[in-house]
């Protein structure tokens, strides 16, 4: 049965995001993540995927990596935010995009897209008015140092 749909985002307001259309239990997998499955060999040579833009790039395995970045994939409009409520989880070559909390009907599904830190950080500005956001799409591991940078130092409520 689907869990979600599609709707105006209100963490992007320029895009799409989904919603879940009805109450969806933590451990659910809401969405599968598909894609172009590419060699690295081929990561590591395209333009594509520079670092210069967002992307939707997934590591598989030591061989393979999971180019998100096509118009069949829905799952590529879940947004991140800092107070996530779904994460990816991979099993094999497959995707998916599982709950992570209780997520009640009507609420935008989130993830944390794991951008680690870097000098390019600021290109990736985060508006998803969480209470922990910090202002930046960050992985929830690097964050800290954001933190430290703009002192903005504020308690994970998770
Ligand atoms: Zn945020």
């Amino acid at each position: 049965m689907k869990l979600y749909g599609i709707r105006k985002s209100n963490i992007d307001r320029n895009g799409r995001g989904l919603y879940a259309i009805k109450d969806i239990k933590e451990g659910t997998r809401i969405i599968n993540y598909v894609g172009k499955i590419i060699t690295k060999k081929k990561t590591e040579e395209s333009k594509k995927f520079d670092n210069s833009k967002p992307i939707y790039l997934f590591n598989l395995n030591g061989r393979y990596d999971l180019d998100g970045d096509v118009p069949w994939n829905i799952a590529r409009l879940i947004n991140h935010a800092c107070l996530n409520n779904c994460d990816y989880e991979g099993k094999g070559l497959k995707l998916w995009v599982v709950a992570i909390k209780d997520i009640k009907k009507g609420d935008e599904l989130t993830c944390d897209y794991g951008f680690s830190y870097d000098s390019d950080y600021k290109q990736f500005p985060c508006k998803c008015g969480s209470k922990n956001c910090v202002g930046f799409i960050v992985r929830e591991g690097s964050r800290w140092r954001i933190n430290k940078k703009f002192k903005k130092i504020q308690r994970v409520s998770r």
